[in-house]
């Protein structure tokens, strides 16, 4: 416990819950696969930044992630590592339809960047991605959906319009991220983040990434995870 402690400590990283997972200070303590920590070094990552040390082994160890930290901290990898991990358990237990890991963002260009992320990390994983988000082509996204996309990126509007259009269904999705949800609530996507997350199976891990805590969320949270991890960066959400 010491260890874990010092190892918080030089890392300013702050976790509270129950059962919290220790962190880890390299990729390779993730056992990861062959292919996904080649894939996290030919993209440049050799070590994790705090946020990935902390957020990371929770997500990997199936628990509902609340993670504070400042833009710039590495949250993007803090998720998607363990969303393809998911994915690929996933893949062999369960056949069916639609995605399996969902990530909301507030803008089309923040899609676009976690989507070229995630490319890069599942580069011969064999998953596949799509970004539904305004101003993209419509058909494109259905044929990406077609093909069976077992993760897809986007912006609440969007990701709305094509469940409506009978797009896909969220019957396969066990993973949801919420990724800059301070900014989507600014924006204004409260009401449809929480219609799209309470229509995901309930025994789905939902993982919050911020870097400000104001109250609406820190509701959201609690309406929405179960038994978070509450992990906070440096000054971030003191
Ligand atoms: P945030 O979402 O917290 O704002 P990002 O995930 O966008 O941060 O990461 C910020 C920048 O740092 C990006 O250019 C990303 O590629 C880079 N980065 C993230 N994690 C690492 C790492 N472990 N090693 C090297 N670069 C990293
Ligand atoms: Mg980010």
């Amino acid at each position: 416990f010491d260890e874990v402690d010092s190892l918080r400590k030089s890392m300013e990283i702050s976790a509270t819950g129950i059962s919290v997972p220790r962190p880890v200070c390299s990729f390779a303590h993730l056992q990861l696969g062959e292919k996904l920590m080649t894939a996290i070094s030919r993209h440049g990552y050799s070590t994790p930044t705090p946020i990935q040390c902390q957020a990371a082994p929770a997500a990997l160890a199936g628990r509902d992630v609340i993670g504070i930290a400042e833009t710039g901290s590495g949250k993007t990898a803090a998720y998607l590592i363990p969303i393809i991990v998911h994915c690929l358990d996933q893949r062999e237990l369960e056949t069916g339809e639609g995605p399996i890991a969902i990530v909301l963002c507030p803008t089309r260009e923040l899609a676009l960047q976690i989507d070229s992320e995630f490319r890069a990390f599942a580069k011969n994983s064999g998953l596949g991605s799509v970004v539904l988000a305004g101003g993209l082509n419509k058909t494109d996204q259905f044929k990406l959906l077609r093909k069976g996309a077992e993760v897809c990126i986007a912006n609440p509007g969007r990701f709305i319009d094509i469940v409506k259009m009978k797009g896909f269904t969220l019957q396969r999705v066990t993973m949801v991220v919420l990724d800059e949800a301070d900014r989507m609530l600014a924006m204004g996507f409260e009401k449809q983040v929480r219609s799209i997350v309470t229509n995901v199976r309930p025994d789905r891990q939902t993982l919050l990434f911020s870097a400000t805590m104001p109250t609406k969320i820190e509701r959201l949270a609690r309406d929405l995870l179960k038994s978070p991890v509450r992990i906070s960066i440096g000054v971030a959400g003191h």
